[in-house]
């Protein structure tokens, strides 16, 4: 789809939007620290009042990091710091492309494939249905990792 651009790995909050008329939830992508969406189906831009592309004397940029691990490290931190559903992901990024050791900064980028982990998710939201509306939504291949066990579950569990 964008012939220049880098996979990397990120991890994103889940959004979700529950509809007045009951219908079930609808859930989307937003960036872990800023309260941005990323909208389906177009590139999302970085956005910085005092630049158009991402600058490295400034913290501007879509981040993203080179490996499933530091995405994953990345979404325990940031629910460490505030509870919320996450998922991780690679995701394309091109433009202009700060490089770093870890990852990058980069001027757009567009999810490649998303990873839903069960054990972010609040109870009441079906990670079936995360994954299949995170699927339909940004038309990517989207898998779930099961939750591995909670010490809180263990013996409560029949
Ligand atoms: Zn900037």
């Amino acid at each position: 789809m964008y012939p220049d651009a880098i996979r990397a790995w990120r991890a994103w909050r889940v959004g979700v939007f529950e509809p007045a008329s009951g219908a079930p939830p609808e859930v989307f992508l937003r960036s872990c620290v800023h309260d941005a969406y990323w909208t389906p189906g177009e590139p999302v831009i970085a956005r910085c009042a005092a630049h158009t592309r991402p600058s490295l004397s400034c913290g501007c940029g879509i981040y993203a990091v080179t490996t499933r691990d530091a995405a994953l490290e990345w979404a325990q931190t940031t629910a460490r710091a505030m509870p919320m559903p996450l998922v991780i992901g690679e995701v394309h990024v091109w433009g202009r492309v700060l490089r770093f050791s870890s990852g990058y900064r980069a001027q757009y980028a567009y999810p490649y494939s998303l990873e839903v982990l069960d054990e972010g998710l609040p109870v009441e939201l079906d990670p079936r249905l995360v994954v299949r509306q995170l699927r339909d939504t940004y038309v990517v291949d989207v898998t779930r990792t099961r939750a591995r066990r909670r010490l809180a579950d263990s013996g409560l569990a029949a």
